[in-house]
């Protein structure tokens, strides 16, 4: 596995391998299963796999983890090469944004619900950095995980709108024993707060279960989750929402697939997690866009 830390590097290894496919697979590092079924997919489907580790400034705000976020690059280094990564590339944020930004990449729709309601200008900073390392990686296909969805709605429509010739590949949201979701961020969860974690998914799965089995109209849904949220954990309900899937808005007896999401706050970790289903009720665990 090669290590690159700089854009050159990068683009002159795209120009030697112009004739392989390339997968590829961002990241903000801190690897864990999440971020290697993508690597061990884009293994199995491309020539070549390019990853990247990035803890991008843009995507946080001033009052969130930019600065605390778990990192500990020989452990990524070790995890990428074991899991088929050809190439690393893990510029600095010198290298990524060594002026201010001339150009503004906004994102006006699928971003103003969910985590974006609240992360201000949150989307902004990923299509923004996605953006540029499309251009750097020039990849074939992009390898993405269902856990953030909304990442995933919001990245079909930055490569459908600007015309980037890449597959977009959200793969399954890859689980703990208990159902919660792998994160990085759930080392910053005391004891106790793992422990509940577990019924995110759960109250995901009671939701789903209210929706197949009772005529529920979308807010009792909601209503229902919510209320299984406060009974089974003690953090704060940031949201739940039900939305049409990936267009992100309110469902109707058209949608024909839909998102149920949730985000709960613990004291230093803020947790999402989400499922997506069609009109009978069947998990949808893989999207190609
Ligand atoms: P991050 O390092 O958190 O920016 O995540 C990098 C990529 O890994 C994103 O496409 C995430 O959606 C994906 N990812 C993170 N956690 C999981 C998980 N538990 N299951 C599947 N994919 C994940």
């Amino acid at each position: 596995m090669k290590v690159i830390r700089t854009i050159k590097e990068m683009q002159q290894i795209r120009r030697d391998e112009r004739l392989k496919t390339i997968g590829f697979v961002p990241t903000m590092g801190y690897l864990h299963e999440g971020h290697t079924s993508l690597m061990k997919k884009a293994t199995a489907e491309n020539d070549l796999v390019v990853a990247s580790i990035f803890v991008n400034p843009l995507q946080f705000g001033p009052s969130e983890d930019f600065e605390t976020y778990p990192r500990d690059e020989q452990r990524d280094q070790q995890i990428a090469k074991e899991n088929g990564v050809d190439i690393l590339f893990l510029p600095n944020v010198q290298e990524m944004y060594p002026d201010e930004l001339k150009v503004n990449l906004s994102i006006k729709e699928r971003a103003n619900v969910l985590c974006g309601a609240t992360r201000d200008g949150h989307f902004d900073g990923v299509i923004t950095v996605l953006t540029k390392l499309f251009n750097i990686v020039q990849p074939e296909v992009a390898y993405f995980g269902l856990k953030d969805a909304q990442q995933v709605a919001v990245v079909a429509a930055l490569i459908n709108d600007v015309n980037f010739p890449i597959v977009l590949s959200a793969e399954p949201t890859i689980r703990e024993a208990d159902g919660l979701a792998k994160s990085s961020r759930n080392v910053y969860l005391s004891t106790d707060e793992r422990a509940e974690a577990k019924h995110l998914y759960k109250a995901l799965l009671h939701g789903l279960n209210i929706f197949i089995n009772e005529q529920q109209d979308n807010d009792t849904l909601i209503q229902s989750v919510r209320k299984y949220l406060s009974k089974y954990t003690s953090g704060v309900i940031d949201y739940v929402d039900f939305l049409s899937y990936p267009e992100l808005k309110p469902v109707t007896n058209k949608s024909e697939r839909m998102i149920l999401a949730i985000a709960v706050k613990y004291k230093q970790a803020r947790l999402i997690d989400n499922v997506i289903f069609n009109r009978s009720g069947d998990i949808i665990e893989t999207i190609k866009f």
